[in-house]
């Protein structure tokens, strides 16, 4: 037994780790977040999809195809994709990272989107990673920004440098959380601004966040990065809303 695995043996003797949803103990010196039945109700996202936004078709025979909102709205992002459903558990999980400040359930969701199968992704095209950014007032508030946590496991894994100067959010903006999507599209119209022009033109970026709604807040920075010259923006996220 190397020293480490002892260490982390006599810890999970004095502090048991639990299982982040039902609160059930964990085996010791393992490094899941959820014990394998929490585990089994999480719905990973796999299958046909939207190749623009990723919505996925689970009930459609007919492969890959543009889903009625992509086809009647053309997007800034190249392809945007996610690892989980928000639903459940994920969802409990992200609002206590996001609200409540619980860092364990943070590093269970970095370590949903790091280790995820982004099937088709070839992490090598991009220069960089964009944490999607918060407001100043926002950060003062939450005290961390949870979509730097999620980028910096991400591109730790994928070995993608994570650059969060390149964009700001230059207008508070209110919460998205109960908006339709036209009032999303408003709330977050002009709410980025691109920042070292320099680093952003002829390069391609993948910018990462929480969650996928409606698309408007991804779609808002990749606008801002493209104006400002980006070749190329896409998106991945830990969860989306079916
Ligand atoms: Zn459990
Ligand atoms: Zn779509």
């Amino acid at each position: 037994m190397i020293f480490r695995e002892f260490l982390s043996q006599i810890s999970d003797a004095f502090f048991p780790r639990i299982c982040l949803a039902c609160s059930r103990v964990l085996p010791s010196g393992r490094p899941e977040f959820f014990c394998a039945d929490c585990f089994c109700r999480i719905n990973f996202l796999h299958g046909s999809l939207c190749p623009v936004c990723g919505i996925t078709f689970p009930d459609s025979s007919a492969g890959n195809h543009l889903c009625g909102s992509c086809t009647k709205q053309p997007r800034w992002f190249d392809f945007a994709r996610a690892a989980v459903v928000y639903e459940g558990i994920i969802l409990d999980t992200i609002h206590r990272f996001k609200y409540g400040r619980d860092l364990t359930a943070g590093a269970a969701l970095a370590g949903l989107l790091a280790d995820f199968d982004f099937d088709g992704v070839d992490f090598s095209a991009f220069d960089a990673m964009i944490p999607v950014p918060l407001h100043v007032q926002r950060l003062r508030e939450r005290r961390f920004n949870q979509s730097l946590v999620l980028a910096h496991a991400l591109g730790k894994k994928r070995g993608v440098t994570v650059d969060f100067s390149l964009l700001k959010r230059q207008r508070f903006t209110l919460t998205q959380t109960g908006l339709n999507k036209s009032e999303r599209d408003t709330n977050i119209s002009g709410a980025f601004a691109a920042n070292r022009l320099d680093k952003i033109r002829g390069r391609s970026f993948l910018l990462v966040d929480d969650v996928y709604t409606t698309g408007a807040t991804i779609n808002e920075c990749a606008k801002t990065l493209v104006k400002a010259g980006a070749k190329r923006v896409a998106a991945l996220t830990v969860a989306r809303v079916l």
